[in-house]
């Protein structure tokens, strides 16, 4: 019996389209919350040609929410996707899962895409400047993406394509609220109901019939769902979608430090920061090929082979540029 023959049954979807989401080459970006259950969903349905970049390891705290992962992963602070590419080869042999442990930056977001050359997009991405800046390659690139956001119970999806309205029309601007999972925390039935409906529109695409047009949103603790029909949110203004601007694509490089959520920083060091860890002031409680976790007082830090490092127990700004400062220089 043919493994996805169920499927098939379903008539609007079909043979056809099983063969045709088999070849269809698919970005997943963010193997996260959203991505990860996205990636679930497409391998258990024989999407056959996959690849998913990340660059965060296994956390005990994404366990209630992200799909696939154990503890077993976070114990060994595995990178997400090379825990996921493991994952998915038990649940089905035949996708080609390319696993890409690795920043998404405005400088090399084009490079990524343009290297894997995806059919379609898939944003499983939690902050919105990361949207905006898919929004512009995509737009840029005239590719397909599929925009997906959940945040405490609420949810959005959008199928997007080159005409638009694009993500920058329907919102306009980056969102100041500072709302995010790690702030508003988030229930994990909306992640897969989100995952779910960006898979349903990837399922509209390959089976010729077009992204829905519909924006949908659904809050899972009101047991809401509305779909606004997108043609009304045109914006004949638009920078990106209408006058081809790509302001995100173009940012200036990124800090050397940056404000996470709650009492988290990221630094950023030159890549051997990572050869030289062991200068650093505290001690290494845990390390593998990817990351090393270190404490130093009661802060936390975890540093990145490319030289990021998450630093978690600092109060202020201030003090998280007085560590920076003590951080640099046992690396010069
Ligand atoms: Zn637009």
């Amino acid at each position: 019996m043919n493994r996805y023959e169920r499927q098939m049954k379903y008539q609007q979807f079909g043979e056809q389209s099983q063969i045709q989401l088999q070849q269809t080459n698919i970005l997943i970006m963010g193997a996260g919350a959203l991505g990860s259950h996205v990636a679930e969903l497409l391998a258990r349905m024989g999407a056959h040609k996959l690849s998913i970049i990340d660059m965060d390891i296994v956390e005990l705290s994404n366990l209630h929410r992200q799909a696939l992962y154990d503890e077993h992963d976070a114990k060994e602070m595995l990178p997400k996707v090379f825990a996921l590419k493991e994952k998915i080869k038990h649940i089905n042999h035949n996708v080609e899962l390319n696993a890409i442990h690795q920043e998404i930056t405005p400088h090399n977001i084009e490079d990524i895409i343009s290297n894997i050359q995806p059919d379609i997009v898939i944003d499983g991405m939690d902050q919105f400047d990361m949207r905006f800046l898919i929004n512009e390659a995509c737009h840029k690139l005239h590719i397909p993406w599929i925009y997906g956001a959940a945040v405490g119970s609420k949810g959005t999806v959008y199928g997007i394509d080159f005409t638009g309205p694009c993500l920058k029309c329907i919102l306009n601007t980056v969102p100041q609220t500072g709302e995010s999972c790690a702030i508003n925390g988030v229930l994990p039935p909306v992640v897969q109901q989100v995952a779910s409906f960006e898979v349903s529109e990837l399922l509209r695409f390959v089976s010729g019939k077009g992204f829905s047009k519909k924006l949908v949103t659904l809050d899972t603790f009101e047991i809401s769902t509305r779909a606004t029909n997108i043609d009304i949110l045109k914006n004949d203004q638009c920078t990106v979608c209408e006058q081809n601007i790509y302001h995100a694509l173009n940012a200036s490089p990124s800090p050397s430090i940056e404000s996470l959520c709650g009492d988290a920083f990221l630094f950023r060091f030159k890549e051997h920061a990572f050869e030289f860890a062991h200068y650093f002031p505290g001690h290494i409680a845990k390390e593998n090929s990817y990351v090393k976790f270190i404490n130093y007082d009661d802060v936390n830090m975890t540093l990145f082979k490319d030289g990021r490092m998450n630093v978690r127990g600092l109060e202020t700004k201030e003090h998280a540029e007085d560590m920076y400062q003590q951080l640099i220089k046992c690396i010069k």
